[in-house]
């Protein structure tokens, strides 16, 4: 099955080619610009925080996280998994994947983390599924004849 699983994966590599590298390039380029941009978005929010702690140090009153910056939080936390998220696309474009423990970038088949030593688990693929996947009638026109040949042979 594995040994399978690599010819094919290894076929339908060199099919992809140069042609590809392109869009990959193009792809990539857009994901650092989201990445700089959630980036630059978490630097405003640290300062709108920086500047309520101020305010309330102006007042002599006691910041509250919870009631006073948890917006602000949430906010960065929510960023911070969309680059995180952003980050992990770019590896896939240049065939890697990233330690699960560490979040180390490595060769896609690579069973341990170079930094770390952390074994990566298996990828799992969506196999599994007996799922039939639904053909649209376009080739209905071309196929019209041993459709019927199909049907007739129930009788
Ligand atoms: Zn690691």
């Amino acid at each position: 099955m594995e040994f399978l699983d690599k010819l094919t994966k290894k076929a339908s590599e060199t099919y992809k080619g140069a042609a590809e590298k392109t869009s990959k390039f193009a792809k990539e380029t857009k994901l650092k610009m989201k990445i700089s941009d959630n980036k630059s978005k978490i630097d405003d929010i640290y300062e709108e925080i920086g500047r309520k702690v101020y305010q309330k140090h102006i007042l002599g009153e006691d910041i509250n996280i919870k009631t006073d910056l948890e917006e602000e939080c949430k906010q960065i936390d929510e960023l911070g998994e969309e680059i995180e998220s952003y980050h992990r696309e770019i590896v896939e474009l240049s065939n890697g994947k990233i330690c699960v423990n560490c979040k180390e970038q490595m060769d896609k088949e690579a069973k341990y983390c170079p930094k770390c030593g952390t074994e990566q688990p298996e990828e799992v693929k969506e196999n599994d599924s007996i799922e039939v996947e639904f053909i649209p009638d376009e080739n209905i026109e071309k196929s019209t004849e041993t459709e019927e040949q199909d049907e007739n042979k129930t009788e």
